[in-house]
Protein backbone atom coordinates (compact mmCIF):
# COMPACT_ATOMS: atom_id res chain seq x y z
CA UNK A 1 0.00 0.00 0.00
CA UNK A 2 1.46 3.79 -1.14
CA UNK A 3 1.26 6.23 1.23
CA UNK A 4 -2.82 7.70 0.84
CA UNK A 5 -3.80 5.59 -1.57
CA UNK A 6 -7.16 3.72 -0.77
CA UNK A 7 -7.17 -0.07 -1.02
CA UNK A 8 -8.52 -2.02 -3.39
CA UNK A 9 -11.94 -3.55 -2.30
CA UNK A 10 -13.34 -4.75 -5.39
CA UNK A 11 -11.76 -7.85 -4.89
CA UNK A 12 -12.22 -10.57 -1.89
CA UNK A 13 -9.16 -12.00 0.14
CA UNK A 14 -9.72 -15.60 -0.46
CA UNK A 15 -7.14 -18.00 1.20
CA UNK A 16 -4.12 -15.83 0.05
CA UNK A 17 -5.73 -14.73 -3.45
CA UNK A 18 -7.55 -11.79 -4.59
CA UNK A 19 -10.48 -12.48 -6.39
CA UNK A 20 -13.42 -11.54 -7.83
CA UNK A 21 -16.33 -12.08 -6.21
CA UNK A 22 -18.48 -15.04 -7.57
CA UNK A 23 -21.63 -13.17 -8.08
CA UNK A 24 -20.14 -10.09 -9.23
CA UNK A 25 -21.89 -8.07 -6.89
CA UNK A 26 -21.06 -5.12 -5.00
CA UNK A 27 -22.21 -1.99 -3.30
CA UNK A 28 -20.73 1.14 -2.53
CA UNK A 29 -18.71 2.41 0.82
CA UNK A 30 -19.47 5.92 1.73
CA UNK A 31 -17.46 8.53 4.04
CA UNK A 32 -19.97 9.60 6.71
CA UNK A 33 -18.21 12.80 7.12
CA UNK A 34 -19.33 14.35 3.46
CA UNK A 35 -21.29 11.63 2.71
CA UNK A 36 -19.04 10.67 -0.80
CA UNK A 37 -18.45 7.52 -2.35
CA UNK A 38 -15.20 5.75 -1.28
CA UNK A 39 -15.22 3.17 -4.16
CA UNK A 40 -17.17 -0.52 -4.75
CA UNK A 41 -17.08 -3.31 -2.48
CA UNK A 42 -17.19 -6.80 -2.72
CA UNK A 43 -20.30 -8.97 -1.92
CA UNK A 44 -19.13 -12.28 -0.72
CA UNK A 45 -21.77 -14.31 -1.19
CA UNK A 46 -22.19 -18.46 -0.47
CA UNK A 47 -19.85 -19.43 -3.73
CA UNK A 48 -17.33 -17.28 -2.02
CA UNK A 49 -17.95 -18.41 1.58
CA UNK A 50 -17.60 -22.15 0.27
CA UNK A 51 -14.39 -21.61 -1.38
CA UNK A 52 -12.71 -19.46 1.82
CA UNK A 53 -13.86 -22.44 4.26
CA UNK A 54 -12.98 -25.43 1.85
CA UNK A 55 -9.23 -23.61 1.78
CA UNK A 56 -9.15 -22.53 5.63
CA UNK A 57 -9.82 -26.75 6.04
CA UNK A 58 -7.25 -27.71 3.63
CA UNK A 59 -4.64 -25.09 5.43
CA UNK A 60 -6.03 -26.58 8.97
CA UNK A 61 -6.64 -30.28 8.46
CA UNK A 62 -3.46 -32.76 8.68
CA UNK A 63 0.08 -32.10 8.11
CA UNK A 64 0.35 -28.82 6.36
CA UNK A 65 2.49 -25.61 6.07
CA UNK A 66 0.07 -24.04 9.10
CA UNK A 67 -0.02 -26.72 11.35
CA UNK A 68 3.73 -28.08 10.82
CA UNK A 69 5.25 -24.19 11.69
CA UNK A 70 6.88 -24.06 14.82
CA UNK A 71 4.90 -21.75 17.57
CA UNK A 72 8.21 -19.54 17.44
CA UNK A 73 7.91 -19.38 13.87
CA UNK A 74 4.17 -18.09 13.83
CA UNK A 75 5.23 -15.59 16.93
CA UNK A 76 7.42 -14.15 14.44
CA UNK A 77 5.23 -14.15 11.59
CA UNK A 78 2.29 -12.37 14.11
CA UNK A 79 5.01 -9.59 15.51
CA UNK A 80 6.06 -8.61 12.07
CA UNK A 81 2.27 -7.68 11.53
CA UNK A 82 2.03 -5.52 14.52
CA UNK A 83 5.26 -3.93 12.85
CA UNK A 84 3.79 -3.60 9.43
CA UNK A 85 1.10 -1.93 11.15
CA UNK A 86 3.41 0.53 12.95
CA UNK A 87 5.58 1.18 9.73
CA UNK A 88 1.73 2.58 8.26
CA UNK A 89 0.14 4.00 11.05
CA UNK A 90 -0.50 7.08 9.31
CA UNK A 91 -1.97 5.88 6.52
CA UNK A 92 -4.02 3.11 8.23
CA UNK A 93 -5.58 6.04 10.61
CA UNK A 94 -6.23 7.88 7.38
CA UNK A 95 -8.30 4.86 6.03
CA UNK A 96 -9.90 4.07 9.39
CA UNK A 97 -11.22 8.44 9.95
CA UNK A 98 -12.61 8.53 6.42
CA UNK A 99 -14.12 5.43 6.73
CA UNK A 100 -15.62 5.48 10.33
CA UNK A 101 -16.00 9.27 10.75
CA UNK A 102 -13.76 9.12 13.60
CA UNK A 103 -11.32 11.77 14.43
CA UNK A 104 -7.82 11.37 12.50
CA UNK A 105 -6.11 12.07 15.64
CA UNK A 106 -7.77 9.07 17.45
CA UNK A 107 -6.89 6.43 15.47
CA UNK A 108 -3.41 7.27 15.10
CA UNK A 109 -2.98 7.21 18.99
CA UNK A 110 -5.92 4.49 19.98
CA UNK A 111 -6.83 1.96 17.50
CA UNK A 112 -3.85 1.77 14.97
CA UNK A 113 -1.04 1.57 17.89
CA UNK A 114 -3.33 -0.79 20.09
CA UNK A 115 -4.14 -3.14 16.98
CA UNK A 116 -0.37 -3.31 16.42
CA UNK A 117 -0.18 -4.39 20.40
CA UNK A 118 -2.33 -7.29 19.54
CA UNK A 119 -0.04 -8.70 17.10
CA UNK A 120 3.14 -8.20 19.68
CA UNK A 121 1.08 -9.43 22.79
CA UNK A 122 -0.64 -12.30 21.25
CA UNK A 123 3.34 -13.15 19.25
CA UNK A 124 4.66 -13.85 22.57
CA UNK A 125 2.13 -16.25 23.36
CA UNK A 126 2.58 -18.65 20.25
CA UNK A 127 5.76 -21.00 22.46
CA UNK A 128 3.88 -20.40 25.93
CA UNK A 129 0.49 -21.95 25.25
CA UNK A 130 1.41 -25.02 27.29
CA UNK A 131 -1.16 -27.69 28.30
CA UNK A 132 -0.77 -28.98 31.62
CA UNK A 133 0.52 -32.43 33.51
CA UNK A 134 -2.46 -33.59 36.03
CA UNK A 135 -0.98 -35.86 39.06
CA UNK A 136 -3.85 -39.05 37.94
CA UNK A 137 -1.96 -41.91 39.11
CA UNK A 138 1.61 -43.51 39.81
CA UNK A 139 0.73 -45.99 37.20
CA UNK A 140 -0.16 -43.19 34.46
CA UNK A 141 1.15 -40.25 32.19
CA UNK A 142 -1.16 -37.62 31.77
CA UNK A 143 -1.11 -34.59 29.72
CA UNK A 144 -2.74 -32.03 27.90
CA UNK A 145 -2.59 -29.96 24.87
CA UNK A 146 -4.05 -26.66 23.42
CA UNK A 147 -5.10 -27.36 20.28
CA UNK A 148 -6.57 -25.06 17.78
CA UNK A 149 -10.22 -25.02 17.32
CA UNK A 150 -9.64 -25.47 13.91
CA UNK A 151 -11.90 -23.04 10.92
CA UNK A 152 -13.06 -19.63 12.83
CA UNK A 153 -15.44 -16.73 11.68
CA UNK A 154 -14.50 -13.74 12.67
CA UNK A 155 -17.10 -11.21 12.53
CA UNK A 156 -16.52 -7.62 13.60
CA UNK A 157 -18.74 -4.05 13.45
CA UNK A 158 -17.42 -0.82 12.43
CA UNK A 159 -16.73 1.41 15.48
CA UNK A 160 -12.85 0.36 15.67
CA UNK A 161 -12.62 -1.36 12.88
CA UNK A 162 -8.66 -2.31 12.88
CA UNK A 163 -8.46 -2.93 16.21
CA UNK A 164 -11.37 -5.49 16.39
CA UNK A 165 -9.70 -7.14 13.64
CA UNK A 166 -6.88 -7.72 15.36
CA UNK A 167 -8.47 -8.58 18.63
CA UNK A 168 -9.75 -11.33 16.63
CA UNK A 169 -6.68 -12.43 14.45
CA UNK A 170 -4.33 -12.23 16.72
CA UNK A 171 -5.54 -14.56 19.22
CA UNK A 172 -6.79 -16.80 16.67
CA UNK A 173 -3.56 -17.46 14.70
CA UNK A 174 -1.55 -17.46 17.59
CA UNK A 175 -3.46 -20.56 19.19
CA UNK A 176 -2.74 -21.94 15.37
CA UNK A 177 -6.23 -21.81 13.79
CA UNK A 178 -7.38 -20.68 10.07
CA UNK A 179 -9.59 -17.18 10.49
CA UNK A 180 -12.25 -16.04 7.55
CA UNK A 181 -12.84 -12.48 9.12
CA UNK A 182 -16.00 -10.62 7.96
CA UNK A 183 -15.23 -6.47 8.21
CA UNK A 184 -18.64 -4.42 8.91
CA UNK A 185 -20.28 -3.53 5.77
CA UNK A 186 -19.55 -0.08 6.06
CA UNK A 187 -15.73 -0.17 7.58
CA UNK A 188 -13.83 -2.33 4.97
CA UNK A 189 -10.93 0.00 4.08
CA UNK A 190 -8.54 -1.03 7.35
CA UNK A 191 -9.10 -5.05 6.71
CA UNK A 192 -7.99 -4.95 3.39
CA UNK A 193 -4.99 -3.28 4.24
CA UNK A 194 -4.41 -5.51 6.46
CA UNK A 195 -5.08 -8.57 4.48
CA UNK A 196 -1.97 -7.29 2.40
CA UNK A 197 -0.16 -7.11 5.51
CA UNK A 198 -0.45 -11.11 5.66
CA UNK A 199 0.73 -11.89 1.64
CA UNK A 200 3.55 -9.14 2.46
CA UNK A 201 4.92 -12.00 5.21
CA UNK A 202 3.58 -14.84 3.11
CA UNK A 203 0.82 -16.25 5.59
CA UNK A 204 1.03 -19.87 4.62
CA UNK A 205 -2.34 -19.98 1.74
CA UNK A 206 -6.06 -20.70 3.21
CA UNK A 207 -5.07 -19.59 6.86
CA UNK A 208 -6.67 -15.99 6.45
CA UNK A 209 -9.54 -14.73 4.03
CA UNK A 210 -11.14 -11.88 4.51
CA UNK A 211 -14.80 -11.53 2.85
CA UNK A 212 -16.78 -8.04 2.85
CA UNK A 213 -19.92 -8.07 2.46
CA UNK A 214 -23.32 -8.13 4.48
CA UNK A 215 -24.86 -9.62 7.45
CA UNK A 216 -26.16 -12.31 5.44
CA UNK A 217 -22.13 -13.29 4.78
CA UNK A 218 -21.58 -13.32 8.31
CA UNK A 219 -24.94 -15.49 8.60
CA UNK A 220 -23.45 -17.82 6.22
CA UNK A 221 -20.49 -18.50 7.94
CA UNK A 222 -22.54 -19.40 10.95
CA UNK A 223 -24.35 -21.22 9.40
CA UNK A 224 -21.16 -23.37 7.46
CA UNK A 225 -20.85 -26.87 9.19
CA UNK A 226 -16.98 -26.78 7.88
CA UNK A 227 -16.61 -23.43 10.62
CA UNK A 228 -16.03 -24.28 13.97
CA UNK A 229 -15.75 -21.63 16.11
CA UNK A 230 -17.49 -17.86 15.36
CA UNK A 231 -16.00 -15.19 17.50
CA UNK A 232 -18.11 -11.93 16.99
CA UNK A 233 -18.53 -7.91 18.08
CA UNK A 234 -21.43 -5.99 17.31
CA UNK A 235 -25.10 -5.46 18.59
CA UNK A 236 -26.52 -7.64 21.51
CA UNK A 237 -29.58 -8.18 18.53
CA UNK A 238 -27.57 -10.28 16.23
CA UNK A 239 -25.53 -12.15 18.64
CA UNK A 240 -28.54 -13.79 19.57
CA UNK A 241 -29.37 -14.02 16.11
CA UNK A 242 -25.68 -15.77 15.71
CA UNK A 243 -26.21 -17.82 18.98
CA UNK A 244 -29.09 -19.43 18.00
CA UNK A 245 -27.62 -19.71 13.83
CA UNK A 246 -24.61 -21.75 15.87
CA UNK A 247 -26.88 -24.06 17.97
CA UNK A 248 -27.77 -26.22 14.81
CA UNK A 249 -23.81 -27.06 14.25
CA UNK A 250 -22.86 -27.01 18.07
CA UNK A 251 -20.54 -24.27 17.05
CA UNK A 252 -18.45 -22.61 19.74
CA UNK A 253 -19.27 -19.04 20.27
CA UNK A 254 -17.88 -15.94 22.16
CA UNK A 255 -19.45 -12.74 21.81
CA UNK A 256 -18.41 -9.53 22.36
CA UNK A 257 -21.75 -7.32 22.98
CA UNK A 258 -23.44 -3.75 23.84
CA UNK A 259 -23.44 -2.06 27.09
CA UNK A 260 -25.31 0.59 28.51
CA UNK A 261 -22.16 1.32 31.34
CA UNK A 262 -22.39 3.36 34.41
CA UNK A 263 -20.38 5.93 35.56
CA UNK A 264 -20.60 6.68 39.34
CA UNK A 265 -19.23 9.79 40.71
CA UNK A 266 -18.77 9.51 44.92
CA UNK A 267 -18.57 12.72 47.17
CA UNK A 268 -15.00 11.89 47.88
CA UNK A 269 -13.83 12.11 44.23
CA UNK A 270 -11.12 14.27 42.64
CA UNK A 271 -14.17 15.93 40.63
CA UNK A 272 -11.72 17.53 37.75
CA UNK A 273 -10.53 14.36 37.28
CA UNK A 274 -14.02 12.49 37.39
CA UNK A 275 -15.10 15.23 34.68
CA UNK A 276 -12.72 14.51 32.50
CA UNK A 277 -12.89 10.53 33.09
CA UNK A 278 -16.87 11.07 32.60
CA UNK A 279 -16.64 13.40 29.54
CA UNK A 280 -13.98 11.26 27.59
CA UNK A 281 -15.41 7.71 28.75
CA UNK A 282 -18.59 8.69 26.96
CA UNK A 283 -17.54 10.70 24.03
CA UNK A 284 -15.18 9.11 22.93
CA UNK A 285 -14.89 7.88 19.05
CA UNK A 286 -18.31 10.08 19.28
CA UNK A 287 -19.88 7.53 22.18
CA UNK A 288 -20.03 4.96 19.32
CA UNK A 289 -18.65 2.42 21.94
CA UNK A 290 -19.69 -0.95 23.36
CA UNK A 291 -18.15 0.71 26.89
CA UNK A 292 -19.29 3.90 26.54
CA UNK A 293 -19.83 4.88 30.44
CA UNK A 294 -23.59 6.66 29.14
CA UNK A 295 -24.66 6.35 32.54
CA UNK A 296 -23.45 8.98 34.53
CA UNK A 297 -24.74 8.57 38.66
CA UNK A 298 -23.90 11.21 40.86
CA UNK A 299 -24.04 11.66 44.53
CA UNK A 300 -26.21 14.49 45.80
CA UNK A 301 -23.98 16.54 47.52
CA UNK A 302 -21.76 17.23 44.64
CA UNK A 303 -24.73 16.87 42.04
CA UNK A 304 -24.80 21.12 40.83
CA UNK A 305 -21.17 21.61 40.94
CA UNK A 306 -20.19 17.93 39.13
CA UNK A 307 -22.75 18.88 36.10
CA UNK A 308 -21.74 22.95 36.16
CA UNK A 309 -18.22 21.71 35.24
CA UNK A 310 -18.99 18.59 33.18
CA UNK A 311 -21.81 20.79 31.27
CA UNK A 312 -18.59 23.16 30.42
CA UNK A 313 -16.45 20.56 29.50
CA UNK A 314 -18.65 19.10 26.85
CA UNK A 315 -19.68 21.90 25.24
CA UNK A 316 -15.81 22.58 24.50
CA UNK A 317 -16.28 19.60 22.54
CA UNK A 318 -17.28 20.62 19.00
CA UNK A 319 -17.90 17.96 16.26
CA UNK A 320 -15.51 18.92 13.35
CA UNK A 321 -13.90 17.23 10.16
CA UNK A 322 -12.50 13.81 11.31
CA UNK A 323 -9.62 14.54 9.30
CA UNK A 324 -8.20 17.73 11.02
CA UNK A 325 -5.38 16.61 13.60
CA UNK A 326 -7.09 18.66 16.16
CA UNK A 327 -10.76 17.56 15.51
CA UNK A 328 -11.64 15.33 19.04
CA UNK A 329 -15.61 14.77 17.85
CA UNK A 330 -16.28 13.14 14.21
CA UNK A 331 -18.94 11.83 12.67
CA UNK A 332 -21.81 9.51 13.12
CA UNK A 333 -20.99 6.28 10.94
CA UNK A 334 -23.96 6.13 8.72
CA UNK A 335 -27.47 7.41 8.44
CA UNK A 336 -28.82 4.74 10.38
CA UNK A 337 -26.96 5.46 13.68
CA UNK A 338 -27.60 9.39 12.61
CA UNK A 339 -31.63 8.60 12.53
CA UNK A 340 -31.23 6.22 15.89
CA UNK A 341 -29.10 8.99 17.99
CA UNK A 342 -31.91 11.58 17.20
CA UNK A 343 -34.49 9.05 17.95
CA UNK A 344 -33.22 8.56 21.68
CA UNK A 345 -32.99 12.22 21.75
CA UNK A 346 -37.17 12.58 20.76
CA UNK A 347 -37.32 9.55 23.48
CA UNK A 348 -35.41 11.09 25.96
CA UNK A 349 -37.62 14.97 25.81
CA UNK A 350 -41.03 12.54 25.46
CA UNK A 351 -39.90 10.51 28.78
CA UNK A 352 -39.50 14.01 30.06
CA UNK A 353 -35.58 14.09 31.05
CA UNK A 354 -33.97 17.59 30.84
CA UNK A 355 -32.60 18.30 27.59
CA UNK A 356 -29.23 20.72 29.17
CA UNK A 357 -26.99 20.09 25.81
CA UNK A 358 -26.67 19.69 22.23
CA UNK A 359 -29.54 17.25 21.17
CA UNK A 360 -30.01 19.38 17.56
CA UNK A 361 -27.80 18.14 14.58
CA UNK A 362 -26.30 20.98 12.85
CA UNK A 363 -26.94 21.66 9.10
CA UNK A 364 -24.40 20.58 6.40
CA UNK A 365 -24.01 16.84 4.61
CA UNK A 366 -22.35 14.73 7.10
CA UNK A 367 -23.70 12.56 9.94
CA UNK A 368 -22.35 14.59 12.48
CA UNK A 369 -24.03 15.22 15.91
CA UNK A 370 -23.46 17.34 19.16
CA UNK A 371 -22.27 15.87 22.66
CA UNK A 372 -26.16 15.93 24.49
CA UNK A 373 -26.64 15.69 28.12
CA UNK A 374 -30.20 14.68 29.41
CA UNK A 375 -30.65 15.68 33.38
CA UNK A 376 -33.00 14.30 35.98
CA UNK A 377 -33.40 10.89 34.21
CA UNK A 378 -34.80 8.13 35.72
CA UNK A 379 -33.17 4.66 35.86
CA UNK A 380 -36.45 2.78 34.14
CA UNK A 381 -36.66 5.24 31.22
CA UNK A 382 -35.68 4.38 27.84
CA UNK A 383 -32.56 6.31 27.63
CA UNK A 384 -31.44 4.95 30.95
CA UNK A 385 -31.97 1.64 29.84
CA UNK A 386 -30.74 0.93 25.73
CA UNK A 387 -27.89 1.44 24.37
CA UNK A 388 -27.78 4.37 21.97
CA UNK A 389 -24.06 4.22 20.67
CA UNK A 390 -23.84 7.78 20.13
CA UNK A 391 -22.85 11.42 21.83
CA UNK A 392 -25.96 10.77 24.50
CA UNK A 393 -25.75 10.78 28.22
CA UNK A 394 -28.34 10.04 31.40
CA UNK A 395 -27.11 12.24 34.36
CA UNK A 396 -28.82 10.48 37.32
CA UNK A 397 -28.62 11.98 40.76
CA UNK A 398 -28.60 9.01 44.40
CA UNK A 399 -28.36 9.28 47.92
CA UNK A 400 -26.59 6.29 48.74
CA UNK A 401 -24.27 3.97 47.58
CA UNK A 402 -26.46 0.49 47.82
CA UNK A 403 -29.10 2.74 46.03
CA UNK A 404 -25.90 3.82 43.03
CA UNK A 405 -24.97 -0.04 43.33
CA UNK A 406 -29.04 -1.09 42.27
CA UNK A 407 -29.25 1.43 39.66
CA UNK A 408 -26.05 0.75 38.03
CA UNK A 409 -26.60 -2.84 38.15
CA UNK A 410 -30.41 -2.36 37.33
CA UNK A 411 -30.04 -3.08 33.60
CA UNK A 412 -29.64 -5.73 31.03
CA UNK A 413 -26.07 -5.29 30.49
CA UNK A 414 -23.00 -6.03 32.11
CA UNK A 415 -20.23 -4.57 30.27
CA UNK A 416 -18.19 -1.80 32.17
CA UNK A 417 -18.53 0.49 35.19
CA UNK A 418 -16.65 3.80 36.52
CA UNK A 419 -16.14 4.54 39.62
CA UNK A 420 -14.88 7.46 41.14
CA UNK A 421 -13.69 8.16 44.67
CA UNK A 422 -10.98 8.86 46.55
CA UNK A 423 -12.04 6.29 49.16
CA UNK A 424 -10.34 2.59 48.74
CA UNK A 425 -12.89 1.21 50.40
CA UNK A 426 -15.82 1.81 48.95
CA UNK A 427 -14.12 1.68 45.57
CA UNK A 428 -13.36 -1.70 46.26
CA UNK A 429 -16.57 -2.83 47.86
CA UNK A 430 -18.71 -0.87 44.44
CA UNK A 431 -16.47 -2.79 42.19
CA UNK A 432 -16.84 -6.10 43.95
CA UNK A 433 -20.74 -5.61 44.18
CA UNK A 434 -21.04 -4.00 40.43
CA UNK A 435 -22.15 -6.87 37.47
CA UNK A 436 -19.61 -5.72 34.89
CA UNK A 437 -16.59 -7.35 33.38
CA UNK A 438 -14.65 -4.34 33.49
CA UNK A 439 -14.23 -1.84 36.41
CA UNK A 440 -12.31 1.31 36.60
CA UNK A 441 -11.70 2.84 39.52
CA UNK A 442 -10.29 6.39 39.09
CA UNK A 443 -10.44 6.28 35.10
CA UNK A 444 -11.84 4.97 32.33
CA UNK A 445 -11.61 3.25 29.47
CA UNK A 446 -7.92 1.80 29.86
CA UNK A 447 -8.25 -1.33 27.68
CA UNK A 448 -5.66 -3.77 27.70
CA UNK A 449 -4.40 -6.49 25.35
CA UNK A 450 -2.82 -8.13 28.46
CA UNK A 451 -6.38 -8.14 30.25
CA UNK A 452 -9.27 -9.91 29.87
CA UNK A 453 -12.36 -7.76 28.30
CA UNK A 454 -15.68 -9.29 27.84
CA UNK A 455 -19.48 -8.83 29.40
CA UNK A 456 -21.82 -10.01 31.96
CA UNK A 457 -25.18 -10.91 31.32
CA UNK A 458 -26.69 -9.66 27.55
CA UNK A 459 -22.99 -7.86 27.00
CA UNK A 460 -21.55 -11.12 25.87
CA UNK A 461 -19.95 -14.65 26.69
CA UNK A 462 -16.40 -14.95 26.72
CA UNK A 463 -13.56 -12.66 27.37
CA UNK A 464 -10.99 -11.33 24.95
CA UNK A 465 -7.05 -10.30 25.92
CA UNK A 466 -4.73 -12.36 28.32
CA UNK A 467 -4.53 -15.72 28.61
CA UNK A 468 -8.55 -15.72 28.77
CA UNK A 469 -8.37 -14.51 24.93
CA UNK A 470 -6.23 -16.94 23.57
CA UNK A 471 -7.23 -19.88 25.00
CA UNK A 472 -10.84 -19.27 23.72
CA UNK A 473 -9.27 -19.95 20.34
CA UNK A 474 -8.55 -23.59 21.69
CA UNK A 475 -9.82 -27.25 21.99
CA UNK A 476 -8.02 -29.16 25.41
CA UNK A 477 -6.95 -32.36 24.20
CA UNK A 478 -5.93 -34.95 27.79
CA UNK A 479 -4.03 -38.01 26.84
CA UNK A 480 -3.68 -40.79 29.34
CA UNK A 481 -0.55 -43.38 29.14
CA UNK A 482 -0.61 -46.41 31.02
CA UNK A 483 2.87 -46.70 31.74
P1 LIG B 1 -24.14 -5.36 14.26
O1 LIG B 1 -25.19 -4.73 13.45
O2 LIG B 1 -24.48 -6.40 15.22
O3 LIG B 1 -23.07 -5.91 13.21
C1 LIG B 1 -21.87 -6.50 13.61
C2 LIG B 1 -21.37 -7.44 12.51
O4 LIG B 1 -22.28 -8.52 12.35
C3 LIG B 1 -21.26 -6.78 11.14
O5 LIG B 1 -20.14 -7.28 10.47
C4 LIG B 1 -22.54 -7.23 10.49
O6 LIG B 1 -22.51 -7.20 9.09
C5 LIG B 1 -22.66 -8.64 11.00
N1 LIG B 1 -24.02 -9.19 10.92
C6 LIG B 1 -25.21 -8.55 10.83
N2 LIG B 1 -26.23 -9.42 10.83
C7 LIG B 1 -25.70 -10.66 10.92
C8 LIG B 1 -26.24 -11.98 10.98
N3 LIG B 1 -27.56 -12.20 10.95
N4 LIG B 1 -25.39 -13.01 11.09
C9 LIG B 1 -24.06 -12.82 11.14
N5 LIG B 1 -23.49 -11.60 11.08
C10 LIG B 1 -24.29 -10.53 10.98
O7 LIG B 1 -23.35 -4.30 15.11
P2 LIG B 1 -22.80 -2.89 14.64
O8 LIG B 1 -23.94 -1.95 14.47
O9 LIG B 1 -21.85 -3.07 13.51
O10 LIG B 1 -21.92 -2.48 15.90
C11 LIG B 1 -22.45 -1.84 17.00
C12 LIG B 1 -22.66 -2.79 18.15
O11 LIG B 1 -21.47 -3.49 18.47
C13 LIG B 1 -23.08 -2.13 19.41
O12 LIG B 1 -24.18 -2.78 20.00
C14 LIG B 1 -21.87 -2.25 20.32
O13 LIG B 1 -22.14 -2.19 21.67
C15 LIG B 1 -21.28 -3.51 19.88
N6 LIG B 1 -19.85 -3.58 20.21
C16 LIG B 1 -19.45 -4.40 21.23
C17 LIG B 1 -18.13 -4.46 21.60
C18 LIG B 1 -17.66 -5.36 22.71
O14 LIG B 1 -16.48 -5.65 22.76
N7 LIG B 1 -18.50 -5.85 23.58
C19 LIG B 1 -17.19 -3.68 20.93
C20 LIG B 1 -17.63 -2.85 19.92
C21 LIG B 1 -18.98 -2.82 19.56
P3 LIG B 1 -23.02 -5.87 8.32
O15 LIG B 1 -22.16 -4.76 8.77
O16 LIG B 1 -22.81 -6.17 6.90
O17 LIG B 1 -24.45 -5.69 8.71
MG1 LIG C 1 -17.45 3.56 5.34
Amino acid sequence: MTSKTLPDCSKLFIGGKWVDPAEGQFYTNENPARREPLGQVAIATGPDVEEAVRLAREAIDGNTAWTQMSPASRGRLLWRIGELIREHAEELAWLEALDTGKPYSEALHGDIPHAAAAFEYYAGWCNKLAGSVPPVSPRYLDYTRLEPVGVVGAIIPWNFPLQMAATKLAPALAAGNAVILKPAEQTPLTAMALARFFEEVELPAGVLSVLTGFGETGAALVAHPGVDKITFTGSTAVGKLIMRGAADTLKRVSLELGGKSPNVVFPDADLKRAVRGVTTGVFYNQGEMCTAGARVLVHESIYEAFLEAFTTAVADLRPGDPLDPNTRLGALVNEEQFQRVQEYVRIGREEGAELVLGGEAPAGPGYFFPPTIFTGVRPEQRIAQEEIFGPVVAVMRFSFDEEALRIANGVSYGLAAGVWTRDLSRALRFAHGLRAGTVWVNTYNALWNEAPFGGYKQSGIGREGGREGIEQYTETKNICIAL
